[in-house]
């Protein structure tokens, strides 16, 4: 998606409105491949001003996430919408290509933790049991010693 410059420069601080869908079949989040369900829709608001260019870039969609307690599949709606100023490094472009900013706000936008549902419990850190399926298997000793110091505080993480 491109945001034409020509007009920006000639009118300064008139915004102008993009709007376009964008797929992504190669996007990572951290070590994780993001797999988009649809292509992104965007929505870019630009003005210029004094030789400085600036977006409102709002982006919208839905991922298929694993889970960050019991790695299930789940999939998320994610929205951000955020006014930047964009660097311009030539400064007569006549374009700006927006495919890496729509990128970096589907990143920001998505759930660092996501969760397959709000009360997801998750898999036992001792015995691998997945307790939204099955209890705790046999010989676990999760639910009956003194909690590990260092598990409780992976809890209090989650
Ligand atoms: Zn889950
Ligand atoms: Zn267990």
């Amino acid at each position: 998606m491109r945001i034409e410059l020509r007009e920006l420069r000639a009118y300064p601080g008139r915004p102008v409105l993009t709007e376009a869908r964008e797929m992504f079949d190669d996007l990572m989040w951290c070590d994780e491949p993001l797999t988009l369900v649809e292509a992104v829709q965007v929505k870019a608001s630009a003005f210029y001003d004094e030789g400085r260019l600036f977006v409102t870039l709002r982006v919208s969609g839905k991922a298929v996430r694993p889970c960050s307690r019991c790695l299930v599949k789940a999939e998320e709606a994610f929205e951000r919408e955020e006014l930047e100023e964009i660097p311009l490094e030539d400064p007569k472009a006549p374009y700006l290509e927006l495919r890496p900013w729509i990128a970096a706000g589907v990143r920001l936008a998505v759930d660092p933790r996501p969760l397959c549902r709000p009360d997801c419990r998750g898999l036992c850190a001792d015995c691998g049991a997945d307790l939204n399926m099955e209890d705790h298997r046999e010989g676990c000793t999760a639910s009956v010693t003194t909690p590990d110091p260092r598990l409780e505080k992976l809890k209090d993480l989650l």
